[in-house]
């Protein structure tokens, strides 16, 4: 049976699972973690994060590494999709960084990732297995024991499974089926800056609003390259088509949308589409030696930008605990889900209440535009504090 001192088992090579592994590393814990896809990676597309980011990057060492490869927009900033409009705008320059202590990032999924692995492998104590799909688990009174697609298995005195949406743990822990899909799909680019020829602002983020469609867009890597996600509500959400089926579909959802969404859209690599859905929150995500972490866990709409910051956030928070605990991990676990499901299950709802507010159609649309012309920048901050502030790790440094 596997000792205090073996490596606990963590599925998921994504920011979840990475950043728990190099948490728990600087508690002088030990981890090894299995990534299904042939080599740790993270899809290449733009991320970005509130400054509540900050609080794990600097605990865990990497923020130097971050920063190098990411940018600090001026402002984030919604646009009424049909006009054009401004409707509201972030500052996020001096005043938000007094604010929040920090700034808002952009920056490419990939830097952000090989920033993590690149600590990873720094750090004897953690072990990358890539190539290892978990197709199950088996939970003894004295530890765990993984098997992966090519028949290897493994034990571990604890799982932390940061497997992402479609979590496999979770089927097994909580059972509560696929993810929720909202009828929206997602279609993500990256150009080079030098091609983006549209009247659109390429410094700031920013997010067109229309009535069951919206666009973000972003600069990423100082400037050379832009980020675009086209998001639609679509009755094919579910199916597989071609690129000539999505283009057609895009052309007919976005035909009153601003002429610059246009040129935007013309822009767009088709290939790939994802279906968006989030889950309920639910109160409970571990049992015994076993706990969910991040999209796993707690998967919100993408609406608040926090679904990643959150899994960060979590990893950072299982691994004091896990410390604090001295190895009960089922105690760890409890107090692990205590102190994040009124913050996680809290940007899971408000994200929802988001995506309806980006998408307002009709009177709800007006209704919108006026209220959101009276927020002034110090509104703004007051609703985002509880997001941005960060969250208390429940035991600091001296506590464990
Ligand atoms: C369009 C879009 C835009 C987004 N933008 C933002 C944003 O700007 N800011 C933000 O904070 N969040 C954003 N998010 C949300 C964010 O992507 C997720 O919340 C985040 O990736 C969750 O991280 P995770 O580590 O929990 O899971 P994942 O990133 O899903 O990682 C899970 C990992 O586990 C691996 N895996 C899965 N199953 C197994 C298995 N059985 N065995 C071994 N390995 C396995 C996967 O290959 C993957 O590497 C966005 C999401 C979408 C869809």
């Amino acid at each position: 049976m596997p000792s205090k001192s073996d490596p606990i088992l963590i599925i998921g090579g994504g920011l979840g699972g990475l950043t728990t592994a190099l948490a728990l590393a600087q508690r002088g814990r030990a981890s090894r973690v299995f990534e299904g896809a042939p080599e740790f990676g993270a899809i290449g597309y733009g991320i970005q994060f509130g400054p509540n980011v900050f609080h794990v990057l600097d605990r865990i060492g990497v923020t130097g590494a971050v920063m190098a490869k990411a940018d600090c927009p001026p402002a984030v900033l919604m646009r009424d999709a049909l006009t054009g409009d401004e409707l509201a705008r972030i500052p996020t320059g001096a005043s938000f960084r007094a604010r929040f202590g920090h700034p808002y990032l952009i920056v490419h999924r990939i830097d952000l990732h090989n920033a993590l692995l690149d600590a990873c492998r720094r750090v004897p104590a953690i072990e990358l297995v890539p190539d290892a799909m978990v197709t199950g688990f088996e939970q003894g009174a004295d530890g765990i024991a993984v098997g992966t697609a090519d028949g290897r298995s493994f034990t571990g005195p604890a799982l932390v499974a940061a497997d992402g949406i479609r979590s496999l743990v979770r089927a097994q822990l909580i059972d509560d089926g696929e993810p929720r899909p909202v009828g929206y799909v997602a279609h993500r680019t990256i150009v080079p800056m030098s091609a983006l020829k549209a009247d659109v602002h390429r410094h700031e983020v920013v997010l067109w609003g229309g009535p069951g469609f919206h666009i973000v867009h972003y600069p990423l890597r100082h400037g050379t390259l832009f980020n675009i996600v086209a998001v639609f509500r679509t009755a094919t959400h579910g199916e597989r088509g071609d690129v000539e089926s999505y283009r057609a579909e895009l052309q007919h959802t976005y035909r009153d949308a601003h002429p610059a969404m246009h040129e935007l859209l013309a822009m767009m690599d088709l290939d790939r589409r994802w279906q968006v859905g989030d889950r309920d929150p639910v109160r409970h995500w571990s049992k015994g030696r076993v706990v969910l972490l991040g999209d796993a866990a707690h998967p919100p709409l993408q609406s608040l930008a926090q679904g990643a910051c959150m899994a960060i956030e979590d990893g950072l928070c299982l691994a004091e605990l896990i410390h604090a605990t001295h190895g009960d991990y089922a105690a760890a676990f409890r107090r692990f889900e205590a102190a994040r499901i009124l913050r996680t299950s809290r940007v899971q709802l408000e994200s929802r209440a988001l995506w309806d507010f980006y998408h307002a159609e009709g009177i709800a649309r007006d209704v919108r535009n006026e209220a959101v012309a009276a927020w002034d920048e110090d509104h703004m901050a007051r609703c985002l504090a509880w997001l941005y502030d960060g969250f208390r790790i429940p035991v600091g440094p001296a506590g464990g």
